[in-house]
């Protein structure tokens, strides 16, 4: 789906008998958003973020603007009808809840429109596609369960074992206390293995002789040795010849099990046809209606195993680790299909390893479901790390909106040269003279296009810390910047220098970084500029806009 975002803005009105003035959260603003992105917006605290996820999300109104998903303008559409998965930074699980119905909550209430006919003659199309789609995953959760020695808790599994049979090809009946009718060789062994260790531990519980007791949990370890060496995987793939098939109707004809339900819609003046549409006068026609509950349950599965918590669905979420949790609240916020899915600092209450790993599990989700998603984050590296594109943005305003690289290869203003990189760039005084750039005495630039400042023109000098040229490396004849070094810092293959310069801006220490095997000393040392690595920004223009010298 894609997303444009047309002048949008979001002014929250001041008090004036108070002396608190409008604040603009969001000026102007104008992002499109390609079918499939993953675009975030980054920017320091209160740059307006989070009023611009809420005016997406349809809980804040803009003041002015538009927002179009695709060819719909949606700016005064009801949140609910948008079609979109929210998750905010505190993901607000219910507590009394399992995973499981967590992740079915949005779907309560949820209606969708359909031309099939409902639940009876519907569940055909079901079981057929559980056939196809569910049924090797659902025989390995019952195999891989009842092999560690108890039936399964997954949700899915016991629910289908109960309302379907599992029939193997020959028609018999599989499963339902165990795996007596499987044809293969390992499966007779499973069940011969699985009733001599029942039987063992049987008599071993009763069993009062410490010698025969000895004797038994022997036996039963060898057992227990076999059971383990049998490869669960030969034993499903054992399984491919079976099928499921719903308790009360093999494979139902819409005349024969469905009659009662074929009268009723008769009764309302519909008929239904082969392919299960809902016709009225010979037409097929839509219908609004709830989801049943085998349709929850086909979308919560998909969406578990699509974030990979199906194997917690029957716990609560004190149960779960907070990486956990958040992959649940995602799991919440696709199982609706939504067309569009809206970040919110999701990582931010994760501690760092769990940050890192979360931030490529949401990458990997929404690659594998090509939703167009919106990430709202203030880390930098967070960001580049995942976004296909990056807006930056400054007190409402967009700053720059390009690929991570290049906005960092080429930052358009003081402002997001500064809010991308660690560790930071760094900043110096400098001013134009002659058509050169200088930073105390030394000038460290030259290019035509200066020549068009006047002499004493100030500038803001920016240079990546991976900008340098240091000892043996600095060309004899290039332009140089003295800089003190005060400390070195070996991190491996590269080493940070800490530096001072009178001319410097921030608060911050200069930091250098240069390959381990080049030899500085402390002290003052001269530096080569790498050009693609320095910038130069106008400190005479408001907004610190780039003097662009290619
Ligand atoms: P953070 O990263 O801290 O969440 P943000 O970039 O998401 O910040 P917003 O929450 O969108 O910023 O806020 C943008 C500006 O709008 C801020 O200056 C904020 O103080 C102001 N603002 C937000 N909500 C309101 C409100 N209800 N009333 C008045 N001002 C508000």
């Amino acid at each position: 789906m894609e997303i444009r975002l047309k002048n949008l803005t979001k002014v929250f009105p001041g008090n004036p008998a108070k002396n608190i003035p409008d604040a603009v959260a969001v000026d102007s603003l104008n992002v499109d958003i390609r079918d499939g992105e993953l675009i975030g917006l980054l920017g320091p605290s209160g740059c307006g973020k989070s009023t611009t996820l809420y005016m997406i999300a349809g809980l804040k109104a803009p003041t002015d603007g538009e927002i179009w998903f695709g060819d719909e303008d949606v700016t005064h559409l009801a949140p609910e009808k948008r079609e979109i998965g929210l998750v905010f930074q505190n993901y607000a699980l219910y507590p009394h809840m399992t995973v499981y119905d967590n992740v079915k909550f949005p779907l309560t209430n949820l209606h969708i429109v359909t031309n099939k006919v409902d639940k009876v003659l519907r569940n055909n199309d079901i079981v057929k596609k559980l056939l196809l789609n569910e049924f090797e995953h659902i025989v390995k959760i019952i195999v891989g369960s009842k092999f560690k020695g108890k039936y399964s808790k997954d949700m899915s599994a016991r629910k289908l074992v109960k309302k379907y049979h599992i029939v193997t090809s020959l028609g018999e009946r599989l499963f339902k206390y165990g795996f007596q009718n499987i044809e293969t060789e390992e499966s007779k062994q499973l069940n011969s293995l699985l009733a001599k260790k029942s039987e063992l531990t049987g008599k071993l519980n009763v069993c009062k002789k410490e010698e025969l007791k000895e004797k038994l949990s022997e036996e039963l370890k060898a057992v227990k040795g076999q059971l383990e060496q049998i490869d669960q995987k030969a034993v499903a793939e054992g399984l491919n010849q079976v099928r499921l098939v719903r308790r009360d109707e093999v494979v139902a004809s819409i005349d024969e099990s469905n009659q009662k339900e074929l009268e009723r819609l008769n009764g309302k003046g519909l008929a239904v046809n082969e392919k299960f549409e809902l016709l009225q006068n010979g037409e097929p026609i839509s219908v609004k209606k709830r989801l049943d509950r085998d349709e929850m349950d086909a979308l919560i599965q998909e969406t578990a195993r699509l974030v990979q918590i199906d194997e917690y669905l029957t716990r609560k979420p004190s149960e779960l680790s907070g990486g956990q949790q958040q992959r649940v609240a995602i799991a919440r916020a696709l199982v609706k299909k939504p067309r569009v899915l809206l970040l919110d600092e999701p990582l931010s209450n994760l501690d760092a390893r769990l940050r890192l790993q979360t931030r490529e599990e949401i990458r990997r989700i929404q690659q594998e479901t090509g939703i167009t998603t919106i990430f709202v984050t203030h880390d930098q590296e967070e960001a580049m790390s995942i976004c296909d594109d990056i807006v930056v943005m400054k007190l409402g305003v967009q700053m720059q909106r390009d690929h991570p690289q290049a906005v960092y290869n080429s930052p358009n203003s003081l402002f997001v040269a500064k809010f991308l990189g660690t560790p930071p760039i760094n900043v110096f005084n400098g001013v134009i003279k002659e058509g050169k750039v200088f930073i105390g005495e030394e000038a460290i630039l030259s290019h035509k296009k200066l020549k068009e400042f006047e002499d004493g023109h100030k500038v803001f000098v920016g240079i990546r810390p991976e900008g340098f040229l240091a000892g043996d490396d600095v060309p004899a004849k290039q332009k140089v910047l003295t800089l003190n070094v005060e400390q070195i810092q070996t991190m491996g293959r590269d080493v940070a220098l800490v530096c001072e310069s009178k001319y410097h801006t921030d608060e911050n220490d200069i930091k250098v970084i240069i390959d381990s095997l080049i030899t500085v000393g402390l002290g003052a040392n001269k530096f080569g500029i790498k050009e693609q690595k320095t910038f130069v920004f106008d400190a005479e223009d408001e907004n610190n806009q780039r003097i662009y010298l290619d």
